[in-house]
């Protein structure tokens, strides 16, 4: 198979730009220590410069203000990104918005795109994906939250965990049982539940990358809803439907996630070998010590590696799908997180202290990066879809103990005794 991941010269010139706006314009924000308000106030008028070039909300379809880009254009825009955290935000892709975005495009009624999706996508709103229920995210089918069907509304009692933006949303796409009589994939619906419904208590989680919750860039909230009723046309997409939905809006999800940690190593690998090229140590340059050239080697040929195999997933649901993507989509997820963390410890580790303080991004791009093992699915959940998918395509095989003798002597009678020896 051939893969071809060319891109228009005129989308290579948008992405250049992209790459110099990013450094330009958005890694300066990174040393101010922003809280969310000042972020949200500095961000606005980038936010325009981006709509001007556009590239704003590029994952979604021309119909809903986005540039209808496809799988490979996309990673490549999301590797520029990915460069800043702060970065998505700017150029209106960042989660959960834009996966809630994108599933209120997939499977939203006329009004709920009218009163939901237009405000998100012109960044007058934010949103929250309310999925995890503590101890079974990775394993969804222990969903205990309800949502009960009650005259012209649903009822919800549910208990929910590590909400990304769930204090600061207008609303929630929120996943329930509806029917706890089917099979866990198809008895749970997805609602969306606008945050100030009488009902929704919430209680902020201190994280390793968030410690002080005053006004933190980012927040993550433990939900509860106590009887909270919600009309019957805030059901998003069919009863029943919610785990086919979050496959549809995980799956691409995962290439934008990985590419932007191809991002992550590229700027790490960038300091890493300034770095070694900068300093000299013990009468000679860290470039020329062994160890240190070991570090570039290997982190090149893995950055390399995790690059080309998310360029081969986007490139395969461009071209065949999401579902003929799973294998590679569930590799890059565990493989990607693992090269982008290495890389960054490498590149710590050859700062030294000056890698671990607050004088670098480097140490903050650690943080934030240990959660890619855990968020939208754990390594090992990973891991376990992609033996099955591969060890699937086996046939147990008999060896039988006169296996390697009779292989040997039809060998020796086609090619005779001395074949092998010369
Ligand atoms: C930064 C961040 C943002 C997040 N944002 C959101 C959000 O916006 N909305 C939302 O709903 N959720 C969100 N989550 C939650 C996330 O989806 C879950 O953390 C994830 O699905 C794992 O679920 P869990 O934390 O309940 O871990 P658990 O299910 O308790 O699993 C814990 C550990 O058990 C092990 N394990 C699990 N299954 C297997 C297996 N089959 N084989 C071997 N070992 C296994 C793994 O080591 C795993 O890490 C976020 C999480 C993080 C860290």
């Amino acid at each position: 198979m051939a893969y071809d991941f060319d891109v228009d010269p005129r989308y290579g010139k948008k992405l250049a730009w992209a790459r110099e706006f990013v450094r330009d314009e958005i890694y300066p924000l990174e040393v101010l220590g922003l809280d969310h308000h000042s972020f949200r106030r500095l961000a606005k008028p980038l936010q325009d410069e981006v709509k001007r070039n556009n590239l704003w909300a590029a994952h979604l379809g021309p119909e809903h203000g986005g540039q209808g880009l496809g799988q490979v254009e996309l990673a490549l825009l999301h590797e520029v990104l990915g460069a800043s955290d702060l970065a998505p935000h700017v150029f209106g892709c960042q989660a959960p918005d834009s996966g809630n975005a994108e599933l209120i495009a997939i499977a939203g009624t006329p009004e709920q795109k009218r009163r939901w999706l237009t405000p998100l996508l012109a960044g007058d709103i934010d949103s929250a994906f309310s999925m995890t229920e503590q101890g079974t995210g990775s394993d969804p089918k222990q969903f205990t939250s309800r949502a009960v069907r009650d005259g012209d509304g649903y009822v919800i009692n549910a208990h929910k965990w590590f909400v990304g933006n769930g204090s600061r949303s207008d609303f929630h796409i929120l996943m329930a049982v509806t029917d706890p009589d089917a099979h866990p994939y198809e008895g749970m619906s997805m609602f969306i539940v606008p945050t100030d419904t009488p009902g929704i208590r919430m209680r902020g989680i201190a994280t390793m990358s968030d410690t002080n919750l005053d006004d933190p860039l980012y927040v993550h909230d433990e939900v509860w809803y106590d009887d909270v009723r919600v009309p019957a046309e805030n059901l998003l997409g069919a009863e029943g439907q919610a785990f086919v939905l979050a496959q549809k809006r995980l799956g691409p999800g995962r290439i934008h996630h990985c590419m932007r940690w191809v991002g992550v190593c590229r700027r790490a690998f960038d300091m890493l070998c300034e770095r070694a090229v900068s300093k000299s140590v013990h009468g000679g340059s860290l470039a020329d010590k062994q160890m240190v050239q070991q570090w570039v080697a290997e982190s090149a040929a893995r950055i390399e590696a995790a690059r080309l195999l998310t360029m081969k997933a986007a490139w395969t649901i461009d071209r065949h799908g999401a579902s003929a993507a799973r294998t590679e989509i569930a590799m890059i997820k565990y493989h990607g997180a693992a090269v982008m963390h290495d890389v960054l410890d490498k590149a710590i580790q050859l700062h030294g202290s000056l890698g671990y303080s607050g004088d670098m991004p480097l140490e903050q791009m650690y943080r934030w990066s240990r959660a890619g093992r855990l968020y939208d699915g754990p390594d090992e959940v990973h891991k376990v879809t992609v033996a099955r998918r591969i060890l699937r395509e086996y046939e147990p095989v008999e060896v039988p103990t006169e296996h390697i003798p009779t292989r040997r002597a039809a060998a020796v009678a086609r090619y005779g005794e001395s074949a092998g020896t010369g």
